[in-house]
């Protein structure tokens, strides 16, 4: 059973929420799933469907792109929900220029994270080198940290991989064009890389251009498999582990359930 580390559900592109959350309670392929926050209504929103869904988690953040008129306070009230298990997705997005603004959001969301002991989820749209550099600079992540949908490059990379940092591969993998994707996916250490895929965005092949669903996680682990000449088990096995050792609040859960 897997694990999709990122997923939304709280997307305009989902008409029938109500019939999706079932199809993942029904699905005996998923573990669990992270529902991941955009702003404040989604990730309350995240936090209520974790709440009668025990295969959902909720992360809960505001994304760079959606900064105006959200209330740091109100999403650090929000993070002492028991479901939440990480703060995401935060991060810098290089589509729009109030860089300043995101820079202030991701350092206060870094903080909060700290002070709640959770592990952060980051959304890094071509900045790779500033997020690290805020890091460096004003606060680092204490409880851990993954980039989804990983923009490959191998000097990001080190710099993760020396700070136990994990990246996360979604569905971009499964392209023909993701070369620098797939170099990636050879050589990162097996205890440092989470699958997720991002629904209902990016679809892997061969649906591409639909709307993507978390039972597709299946290619995402299957393209892993071959590329690191590995087994769908072993993959799947490995990034179980490594999500519930970065969220560790998904073992606590899943303990009370059983
Ligand atoms: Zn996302």
């Amino acid at each position: 059973m897997a694990i999709d580390s990122h997923m939304h559900i709280n997307s305009i592109v989902l008409e029938d929420k109500k019939k999706y959350i079932n199809s993942i309670n029904n699905n005996s392929s998923i573990e669990s799933v992270i529902n991941v926050g955009l702003n404040i209504a989604s990730s309350k929103e995240a936090i209520n469907i974790s709440k009668s869904n025990p295969k959902f988690f909720s992360s809960i953040g505001i994304h760079p792109l959606y900064i105006e008129s959200q209330e740091l306070k109100t999403l650090y009230d929000l993070a002492l929900n028991p479901s939440v298990v990480a703060i995401g997705e935060i991060g810098l997005d290089n589509t729009k220029s109030n860089f300043e603004e995101q820079k202030r959001y991701l350092i206060k969301q870094i903080l909060i994270a700290n002070e709640l002991k959770l592990p952060v989820i980051i959304h890094s749209n071509n900045c790779n080198k500033l997020v690290i550099d805020i890091f460096e600079k004003y606060a680092k992540p204490k409880y851990g940290c993954v980039f989804h949908c990983f923009q490959p490059n191998l000097e990001d990379l080190k710099y993760l991989v020396d700070n136990d940092f994990y990246i996360s591969f979604a569905g971009r993998i499964t392209y023909k064009t993701a070369k620098k994707s797939i170099e990636i996916a050879k050589i990162v250490p097996n205890n440092l890389f989470l699958i997720e895929t991002d629904s209902p965005y990016i679809s892997p092949e061969p649906l591409r251009g639909e709307i993507n669903e978390s039972s597709n996680i299946k290619y995402i682990i299957n393209k892993l498999a071959e590329v690191r000449q590995s087994s769908y088990e072993e993959i799947e096995k490995i990034t179980n582990e490594n999500a519930k050792r970065l969220f560790t609040k998904i073992k606590l859960k899943k303990y009370a359930v059983i």
